[in-house]
């Protein structure tokens, strides 16, 4: 059976789902999407996702040709239609085709995309072992120049510091602001845990505040451990006694070393271990 991808209102075989080579989307990444998991056919967390898709559209002055009771809808009919049980999601808001030039007055018809898929996530030895971590020379783009906190469609400024990892050896990237300060990696957030304490960058630091991160900050608040978001440099990440990622795809990963030097014991935390299954019980019911 051919994929369903939801295009412009209409579910189309996969094939048959294109958009033009005039779309903005395209030519300068301009737009906006989302990437959601689909745990035991339910959509985790959707409504977060389609809110912060609507506040990233709202950032960037883009009129979702949906209200957000559609788009949910959408999302629920394209999973189903493709028989999705357990799998990930990506909702796509292209800015639609236009002229050459850079005037969005000049573009039409922006472009709702929904693909429903399964899922690759990090290997599950990683999970039982940590993985190690790199500090790319990359910066997180300035908030003043493109927020972080835009779920934009243009993601080279991750790309660059992925490939650094990539050419490291490592899965993952660290990414510092222009304060050199920790945001976030290129695809997930930062954690780290010392004298009991879970710490996490501040929004405004220059990072994308991950669904993730906020229900792996609930999980913990209601665990009793307690959550403080601050300014963290490497320095902190050094001493911690524990570090971890979280992400939709990553979910909660352990960090055991960064730049070759190692975090705590070198092996995920009690902490850490702890929120990871909170958090599979809460996808998984585990
Ligand atoms: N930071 C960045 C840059 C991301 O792209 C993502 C999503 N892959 C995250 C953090 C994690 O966010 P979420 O938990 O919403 O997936």
């Amino acid at each position: 059976m051919s994929r369903l991808v939801y295009l412009a209102g209409a579910l189309v075989p996969a094939e048959q789902a294109m958009v033009s080579v005039f779309d903005h989307g395209l030519l300068y990444g301009d737009g906006i999407f989302e990437g959601i998991r689909v745990y035991s056919g339910k959509v985790f967390l959707l409504t977060e996702h389609v809110d912060r898709l609507y506040e990233s559209a709202l950032a960037i002055r883009l009129q979702i040709p949906l209200t957000k009771a559609e788009m949910t809808t959408a999302v629920e009919q394209t999973v189903k239609a493709n028989g999705i049980v357990d799998g990930y999601v990506r909702l796509v808001v292209t800015r639609g085709a236009g002229s050459l030039g850079l005037d969005i007055r000049r573009t039409a018809n922006p472009r709702v995309i929904i693909i429903a898929d399964t899922i690759t996530m990090y290997p599950e030895e990683m999970y039982r072992t940590g993985m190690r971590l790199i500090t790319a020379s990359t910066i997180r783009n300035h908030p003043g120049a493109l927020s972080p906190r835009i779920k934009s469609l243009n993601y080279l400024n991750n790309i660059m510091a992925k490939i650094e990892g990539t050419d490291a050896g490592t899965v993952e990237a660290l990414m510092l602001n222009h304060n050199g300060e920790v945001a976030e990696c290129t695809g997930d957030n930062i954690f780290i845990v010392r004298q009991g304490v879970l710490k996490t960058p501040q929004p405004d630091a220059g990072i994308l505040e991950g669904i993730t991160r906020n229900a792996v900050m609930k999980l913990a608040r209601e665990a009793g451990i307690p959550v403080v978001e601050c300014v963290l440099t490497r320095h902190d990440i050094f001493i911690a006694d524990e570090c971890f990622l979280t992400g939709t795809a990553a979910e909660v990963i352990a960090v055991t070393s960064l730049d070759g030097r190692q975090i705590g014991t070198g092996q995920p935390g009690p902490i850490t271990s702890h929120l990871l299954e909170l958090f599979r019980r809460l996808t998984r019911g585990e």
